[in-house]
């Protein structure tokens, strides 16, 4: 926390509160939640109804709804501090928090009032948003004039949804989704899809397998089934067709909320390679007085602070898009800091020599979570060429 570029005392005393519960409640569980052989048993209720008790789970939530209201630059920032923690609790709470922003703005006033003050009151309210589907994901970020999958009929007073969503994080444990589905047949997603509100109760809505992933084992990722799932016509988000204005309009920050979770992961592994090289005693100096390593350790700090001034610019640019918001930073902050979080892992496993490997010392995690956005929330590659069609699009 001592390296963030903290604006007001506000933020402050937030991510005093959010360090604690890291150091109290997440640092403690972290490594054996990770090594569950069961997917699905990496997630932990009581990390969630702990961070409900100190105010995180709510925190973007306007105070008439019971939250803080925070900002996305300071959501951002505790988002990367859950991150030093564990990368898994980072994501099902930037989930949440992130789509708790998005239902506030994009939600009717009659879907807030059914949906907000039951996730607000529920301890274990979690939120997921379904869109990537097995035969369509980079398809939609740049976005390929191909039709969803999952798509729904219109019957009398709403719609019969049939198909799966994949890869959803929070899929298995969340109260509420936002999903897209194709609900004009022959047209392309950017043009015929919708968003609904979908609860996790509904008849017709199945969860899937929970997918066995190689890191980020804290949070869950599911399947999305449905199966002549009616949803009636008040849980339309928007206007029907309009799906995809609800992700270019609402969404402008959850890149970079992705990049603030990967910089807590490249965070937490560059304390861990300045820790081992004090410690660590070869050619007759500790390894921090080799020349080598020290330099390494102050290209860490460079890659990790240009990274969050990145971020940070996007997340305060959304909420001020007058100041010259403009769309790559909805796809080049996430990258940037991915590719940051990867480097410093493999030099922090490199500065750990044989001990990097071996699963005891803790940096083996870290190297399995730093992975996670190589691809989750947009593969690099498909985001450069996102951005790239944003620059040249005339
Ligand atoms: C941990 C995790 C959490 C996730 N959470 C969610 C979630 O909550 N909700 C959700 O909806 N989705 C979620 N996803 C899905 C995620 O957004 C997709 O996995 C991601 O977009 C990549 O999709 P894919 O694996 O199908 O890759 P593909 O789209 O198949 O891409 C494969 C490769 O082809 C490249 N490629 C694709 N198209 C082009 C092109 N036109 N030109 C050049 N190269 C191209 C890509 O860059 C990539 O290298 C999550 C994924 C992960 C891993």
């Amino acid at each position: 926390m001592e390296e963030i570029f903290i604006v007001n005392e506000d933020q402050r005393a937030i991510l005093e509160t959010v360090a604690r519960f890291v150091a109290e409640e997440v640092a403690p569980r972290a490594a054996a939640l990770d090594a569950h052989a069961d997917p699905a048993a990496g997630f932990s209720w009581e990390i969630v109804e702990r961070a409900h008790e100190v105010g995180i789970r709510t925190m973007t939530l306007a105070e008439e709804w019971g939250g803080l209201g925070t900002d996305s630059l300071t959501t951002a920032m505790v988002i990367e501090e859950l991150g030093k923690g564990d990368i898994g609790v980072s994501v099902i709470f930037a989930q949440t928090l992130k789509i708790a922003q998005i239902m506030q703005k994009a939600l009717n006033a009659e879907q807030r009032a059914r949906v907000l003050p039951k996730f607000a009151a529920d301890p274990r309210g979690m939120l997921a948003i379904g869109i990537t589907e097995p035969d369509n994901a980079s398809n939609y970020f740049l976005p390929y004039p191909t039709p969803f999958r999952t798509s729904a009929q219109k019957v009398p007073g709403g719609w019969t949804v049939n198909g799966m969503k994949h890869f959803i994080s929070n899929g298995n444990r969340a109260s509420f989704y936002l999903l897209f589905v194709q609900t004009e047949k022959g047209r392309p997603m950017n043009e015929g899809s919708t968003c609904f509100l979908v609860e996790r109760d509904r008849p017709g809505f199945t969860i899937g397998r929970v997918h066995d992933k190689m890191g980020e084992r804290l949070a869950n990722n599911a399947e999305l089934v449905f199966q002549d799932c009616f949803i009636p016509d008040e849980n339309v988000v928007g206007r029907v067709g309009n799906g995809f204005n609800v992700l270019a309009e609402f969404f402008p920050q959850s890149n970079a909320y992705a990049g603030a979770t990967i910089l807590g992961v490249a965070g937490a592994l560059h304390r861990k390679a300045i820790e081992w090289a004090k410690v660590r005693v070869q050619g007759g100096r500790p390894l921090i007085e080799h020349d080598g390593i020290r330099a390494q350790l102050a290209e860490m700090r460079m890659l990790i602070d240009a990274s969050r001034s990145y971020v940070h610019r996007a997340c305060w640019l959304a909420d001020h898009q007058e100041h010259g918001w403009d769309r790559t930073l909805g796809a080049l902050p996430k990258a940037m800091a991915a590719q940051a979080a990867w480097k410093i892992a493999t030099w922090t496993m490199e500065i750990h020599g044989g001990h990097g490997y071996m699963k005891e010392f803790g940096v083996e995690k870290l190297v399995r979570d730093a992975a996670a956005f190589l691809h989750s929330d947009g593969v690099n590659r498909t985001l450069f060429l996102k951005a790239a069609n944003f620059m040249f699009a005339d």
